[in-house]
């Protein structure tokens, strides 16, 4: 997979150089490209942002510079091109899963306010929010997307079965976890994860995940 990421600050990615998404890039799973799009800017000043038509708060982002870096990028909209916003379809683990399938993705990251939406309505295929909050930029989101994306990607997880049995693989949260040592401050692992009956933990780690789900997100029970 290539991915594409336009934004203002490039050095913001670079936490992706690190843990699973770094040693992928580095293997040569996934190619991972920062633009920066004040790079594209026309103005003498490199200026990208100005201030909003009909007044208000703060800055929006300019149509020219995205729009010149996206067409220098992706000449023939042959990527799945993705606006991060607080706006777009929320993101899920079936979102991620589906927007794994594409070989190309551009993902551009507002700022400000936001970007003039004409450069959203003339090259952009969806808005995509990680949730109902508003952060200070699209960077962030970005990271978010591109973390939970490439653990679909063949061979950037070293346990192939890590994408099956977790929260949210079914409508459910995963149960707990436990490794050495056996005690621990006066606490023990539960005897049977030790009983070494395969039958019964997967029994208790399904009643676990019930119980965790039915506290946490019941919301997902009533969904099923
Ligand atoms: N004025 C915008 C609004 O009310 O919808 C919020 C702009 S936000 C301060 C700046 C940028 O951060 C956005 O353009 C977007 O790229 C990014 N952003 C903020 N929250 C986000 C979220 N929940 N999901 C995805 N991107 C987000």
């Amino acid at each position: 997979m290539k991915i594409d990421v336009l934004t203002l600050f490039p050095e913001m990615l670079s936490a992706l150089n690190s843990s699973l998404t770094g040693k992928a890039r580095e293997k040569g799973l996934y190619e991972l490209n920062c633009h920066n799009i004040r790079d594209y800017s026309l103005d003498k000043h490199k200026k990208c942002d100005d201030a909003p038509f009909g007044g208000g708060a703060g800055m929006v982002m300019m149509a020219q510079p995205i729009h010149d870096c996206i067409t220098a990028i992706d000449p023939h909209h042959n990527a799945k091109r993705i606006y991060m916003s607080p706006r777009g379809r929320v993101l899920n683990q079936q979102l991620l899963k589906e927007l794994s399938q594409e070989k190309h993705l551009l993902i551009l990251c507002g700022h400000y306010e936001g970007v003039d939406q004409r450069v959203l309505d003339m090259d952009i295929d969806m808005e995509l929010s990680i949730g109902d909050y508003v952060l200070s930029g699209g960077e962030i989101p970005a990271m978010v997307v591109i973390d939970g994306i490439l653990r679909y990607i063949p061979d950037v997880l070293g346990n192939c079965e890590s994408t099956v049995d977790e929260s949210f693989s079914k409508p459910m949260l995963e149960y707990p976890q436990y490794t050495r040592p056996q005690e621990y401050c006066g606490m023990s692992v539960p005897d049977v994860l030790v009983s070494g009956d395969h039958a019964k933990v997967d029994k208790w780690r399904r009643e676990q995940s019930l119980e965790i789900t039915r506290r946490n997100r019941p919301d997902l029970l009533e969904d099923r």
